[in-house]
């Protein structure tokens, strides 16, 4: 895996990193040469290498660092170039030996900016504070500075109520914060990260952005960091020809291929929303715990019927064109009343008709209450899913609050309960939920991580997932839209170009953005905006790495062959409801594994000495 000879030498590059060791209270900032060219993309691209560095059996032990980091592009002019990637070893994650699996999740808008615009490209978090506080960066005359202040004020208040708190003490900062979710860290392993938005501030309501997956809010709960804060003034950099010329580009329909999340009045598909009308046409949006019904309620969730109770509006993050959030309003004769929540397709299925609730008003409700709690939503809902799936198999003897589907007071009971710790059944995800009650089969994750709202057996690629389903492994639509179903067309979609949407993850930019990292366009950017002659191989190469590592860090932290695979329910009891090919039996994912394990093994052996597996029954 050596650099290719032509384009960027790395090691003409550095970076800031900034190590607080939080036990101590002091903090050392040192400018690093980078070491390969996975450094130059910064994000995970970084933070997993040193991750690999660490031997960590336990989630919650102060020798696991939480590394807050900024990608290449963060911060400058080109579109989307806001992203803050929070890496550590996860609470949630976890491979059936018990140890922690190294995860990663992402969030936009301007914290990540403002972090890089003190002169800090990566925090490290060592340690832990003996004492809730919150870490200030900001430019200082000689260097970027840092501080550990106070934040017992802060405890308990919802991720909005912490962040606009702040917001009233240091007017010129953005905020990372954590809810009562990451603080209750012990009996939530699901805490989400929310990050402010200039629209949050400019408007006073909740729309934070999260970085959800994986619970990295709660190893901050933890570490008993409460919120990071940012500040000083913004430092765009002026946005060349070159640069506007690929911003531009972002935006067409063809090159870009952000078309499907831009808007529907600019000429777009109106944000992932859409997803769930394309996956109903097949009876494959999830319902009632991933297990769809040959009915048409979930249609009351599609915009045009949400839209009958609710104003719709399409915002954006700063300075982003794609606008790919769909806010919803309550509706009052005069337009737009409070705003309630946003509608992305994850949230908005997996709240709605996953838990039997196909009206647009409960669902939000339920999407406002999980943000305000700092959970995961994919996590949270995918959880509670499990709990009233359970509930209707066992009426007799229920968990809980013996909820099931369709019941949403009872619902939103458990939500609530559960962000504020009171229910570590659910906190602690539906891996440990569903072994501790020995019913596994109908539980939905892989490896430990539950599923967003695409149906397993529609999507093999999960298996190969590192840090999210859908979010790290690009194939959750390529039944449903490319009718693809051979060995040879999953194998090689997963081996070449899923996986290269890891490479999003480092560079700083939007996976909204529609483009492959292969694509010329990303080459582009990085020459545009940073001068570096980084070249389309190059980043591919990085992309491809940075997903291999994350795929030898889970055999570093104990994965068996048998852990690569779907929940069982797929194999045993195929949905007929469901109307595309049943493709995904046994056998297809042992045949599926040996490829994808074929093609991996060069490079994968390298990395993880506990490779290649022990084939396992699956
Ligand atoms: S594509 Fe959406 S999430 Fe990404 S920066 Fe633009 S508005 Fe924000």
């Amino acid at each position: 895996m050596a650099a290719p000879a032509e384009g960027l030498d790395p090691a003409a590059v550095t970076f800031v990193r900034c190590t607080v060791d939080l036990g101590a209270g002091t903090a050392r900032i040192e400018r690093l040469r980078c070491r390969n060219l996975e450094d130059v993309l910064g994000g995970v691209g970084r933070a997993y290498q040193l991750l690999a560095e660490r031997d960590i059996r336990a989630a919650y032990c102060p020798e696991n660092p939480l590394v807050v980091s900024t990608g290449l592009l963060t911060g400058s002019a080109v579109m989307t170039g806001l992203r803050t990637y929070f890496s550590a070893y996860s609470p949630l994650k976890h491979s059936d030996r018990g140890l922690p699996a190294a995860m990663w999740a992402a969030g936009s808008d301007k914290f990540g900016a403002r972090l890089k615009w003190t002169g800090i490209d990566e925090v490290v978090f060592e340690g832990r504070s003996p004492r809730p506080v919150y870490a200030l960066f900001r430019a200082g005359p000689s260097g970027p500075q840092v501080q550990l202040l106070p934040a017992e004020r802060l405890l308990g208040l919802d991720t909005h109520r912490k962040i606009m708190a702040l917001h009233q003490e240091h007017p010129d900062a953005h905020f990372a914060v954590i809810g009562p979710g990451g603080e209750h860290y012990e009996s939530v392993y699901m805490g989400a990260v929310a990050l402010s938005t200039e629209n949050q501030f400019k408007s006073g309501e909740d729309k934070c952005r999260f970085a959800g997956r994986g619970g990295m809010g709660s190893v901050m709960g933890y570490k008993n960091l409460i919120a990071l804060a940012a500040a000083g003034p913004d430092q765009v950099p002026p946005a060349t020809p070159e640069v506007l010329e690929v911003n531009k580009t972002l935006l067409k329909p063809k090159a870009g291929g952000s078309t499907r999340y831009q808007p529907v009045r600019q000429g777009g598909g109106g944000g992932t929303w859409a997803n769930l009308e394309v996956m109903q046409a097949f009876r494959a949006a999830p319902e009632n715990n991933f297990r769809p019904k040959a009915h048409q309620a979930v249609e009351g969730l599609f915009r045009r019927n949400v839209e009958k109770d609710l104003e719709v509006r399409s915002e954006a993050c700063f300075r982003c064109g794609i606008r790919c959030h769909n806010n919803v309003f309550e509706r009052t004769p005069e337009g737009p009343g409070r705003f309630i929540a946003k509608f992305d397709y994850e949230p908005l299925n997996l709240f709605g008709s996953n838990l039997g609730l196909h009206d647009g008003p409960q669902t939000a409700e339920l999407v406002k209450l999980a943000d305000n709690l700092g959970l995961d939503a994919i996590s949270a809902a995918t959880t509670l899913a499990y709990v009233l799936d359970y509930n209707e198999r066992h009426p007799d003897a229920p968990l809980l609050n013996g909820a099931t589907f369709g019941q949403f007071e009872r619902i939103r009971d458990l939500l609530r309960r559960t962000g504020e710790g009171l229910l570590p059944e659910i906190g602690r995800g539906v891996k440990r939920l569903s072994r501790n009650l020995g019913e596994t089969a109908y539980a939905m994750h892989v490896k430990g991580l539950e599923l967003p709202a695409f149906l397993p057996e529609t999507n093999p690629g999960y298996i190969f997932a590192v840090a999210g389903g859908h979010m790290s492994m690009q194939t959750q639509m390529l039944l449903a839209k490319e009718g693809k179903t051979t060995l040879e067309e999953w194998t090689g979609v997963i081996t070449r170009l899923g996986l290269l949407q890891a490479g999003f993850d480092a560079i700083g930019l939007c996976k909204f953005t529609g483009v492959w990292i292969n694509s010329e366009v990303i080459a582009r950017a990085v020459q545009a905006a940073t001068g570096l002659p980084m070249t389309t191989g190059q980043l591919e190469q990085a992309a491809r790495r940075i997903y291999l590592r994350g795929l030898a860090l889970e055999w570093k932290q104990g994965y068996t062959d048998a852990e690569y695979t779907l929940p069982d329910q797929v194999f045993q009891d195929p949905n007929p409801a469901v109307q595309l090919p049943n493709f995904v039996t046994r056998e297809y994912v042992r045949d599926l594994k040996r490829r994808v394990w074929a093609a991996f093994a060069p490079e994968l052996q390298e990395l993880a000495p506990t490779f290649p597996p022990k084939e396992s029954a699956c």
